[in-house]
């Protein structure tokens, strides 16, 4: 694929600046997005060679796609940065360079077994108080988990009575089962049945973002296949998955076989709060005096379009303050596997945004992502906070509906 057409709606207003993590990093305009085109469309050109400069800018991005939302002119900038990174996959001198790290190919494999991943996390959580040797700090966020987290969800058969399809989600099945089980409670509590088809998958958002497309057309076939069987909404708890099942339509677009059926599963696919969102209503919640903050999955963002989703449920938690910042839609620096891949860029990125919290001073901080999930504990781990204090939406939610429950039930007002 080369993005031409969209290269040529860049008209180079740079409207996308200041929105753009990497530039406000480093105030660099080949670390823009303005300049990351520029720089793809000069290597088409032939007019700079696909090379160091070219690596260094285009592997550093996050595609977090804030700057696609910024953009007044509609560039698609994420197809330009797939062109970029072909051609430096087909650069031979680079083909090295884009190898994905040791660890990156060991996790890309573990998504594909949740059984395993499991395992994995199960025996790292005997090591979580050890300190890791420098090469595997990276690695400290995704221990410490409890045993209700990693829990197997289980996964029903197909009925016909069910309303919504769930996607169970790779790592969220197997390191955040409570929060999938508490969106299934919460859309039950609210009218809405989840049923969760056997053969379904990882998204393969990880393997796309890794450079392994042909890999993550597999993975999306298969879960297009799983979901065949009904026209119900697709519900999921990971604003980067949710991104992902959501471009199915254009990964496959050029498969005569799967393009129709990958469109209409793509226009099928919601977040679970966005459907929740619908039934709330129904569902009191009520908070406990705290302060709580969110760290919104720049995918959910600025490719589903459901953040504001979040933030409206958030708001009708009754006793609790829903406290805003400016950065709050901005990528955290875990971008799948950038934290591993780019660590030093990643922990800076962190680092603003844990300085804004810092002075906050949240009781919670609300994440809707696994990728964000553990970026922002590893944020809380080095300030020396709780790391219960991160917290995913649907457990947060739950709670908050089991404790108006509990108030409803000995006769007291929930909105008092
Ligand atoms: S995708 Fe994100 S990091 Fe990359 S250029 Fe756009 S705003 Fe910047
Ligand atoms: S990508 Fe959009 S916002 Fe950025 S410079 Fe081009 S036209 Fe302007």
């Amino acid at each position: 694929m080369i993005a031409t057409e969209d290269i040529e709606h860049c008209n180079k207003c740079g409207f996308c600046l200041p929105v753009c993590p990497t530039y406000q990093l480093t105030s660099n305009e080949l670390q823009s997005p303005r300049g990351r085109i520029a720089m793809i469309e000069a290597a088409i050109q032939g007019e700079i060679a696909i090379g160091e400069g070219l690596n260094d800018s285009l592997s550093h991005c996050l595609d977090c796609r804030a700057c696609e939302t910024a953009c007044p002119s509609g560039v698609r900038y994420h197809r330009i940065l797939e062109t970029g990174r072909d051609m430096l996959r087909l650069a031979s001198h680079s083909k090295q360079r884009s190898q994905p790290s040791f660890a990156t190919r060991q996790i890309l494999k573990l998504v594909k077994k949740p059984k395993w991943l499991r395992g994995v996390m199960r025996v790292g959580n005997r090591f979580k108080k050890t300190s890791l040797p420098k090469p595997l700090e990276s690695l400290k966020p995704f221990l410490g988990y409890t045993e209700q987290q990693i829990a197997k969800v289980t996964i029903s058969s197909s009925t016909a009575t069910c309303t919504v399809e769930f996607f169970e989600g790779c790592i969220m099945s197997a390191q955040f089962a409570d929060a999938n089980q508490a969106a299934k409670n919460l859309l039950a509590r609210g009218g809405i049945q989840s049923d969760s088809p056997v053969q379904q998958g990882c998204c393969g958002a990880l393997h796309l973002h890794s450079g392994y497309a042909e890999e993550a057309k597999a993975m999306a076939r298969q879960n297009i296949d799983a979901f065949l069987h009904s026209e119900k909404l697709i519900v999921n708890t990971a604003g980067g998955c949710g991104a992902m099942l959501m471009q199915y339509g254009e990964l496959l677009a050029d498969d005569p076989k799967y393009a129709d059926k990958a469109r209409q599963f793509s226009a099928r696919v919601r977040d679970w709060a966005t459907v929740f969102k619908r039934v709330q209503h129904k569902v009191p919640l009520r908070g406990s005096g705290k302060r709580v903050t969110l760290q919104n999955s720049c995918h959910l963002v600025n490719v589903e379009h459901a953040g504001q989703d979040t933030v409206d449920l958030l708001k009708g938690v009754t006793g609790d303050l829903f406290v805003p910042y400016s950065g709050q839609d901005s990528c955290c620096g875990s971008a799948g596997t950038y934290n591993i891949e780019q660590r030093e860029w990643a922990m800076s990125i962190l680092e603003q945004k844990m300085i804004v919290l810092a002075d906050m001073q949240p009781d919670l901080i609300i994440v809707n992502n696994p990728g964000c999930h553990f970026q922002m504990r590893w944020g809380v781990q080095r300030y020396d906070w709780d790391a219960d204090r991160v917290q995913h939406l649907a457990v947060y939610l739950e709670r908050a509906a089991q404790r108006a429950e509990r108030m409803l039930d000995q006769g007291e007002r929930v909105d008092a």
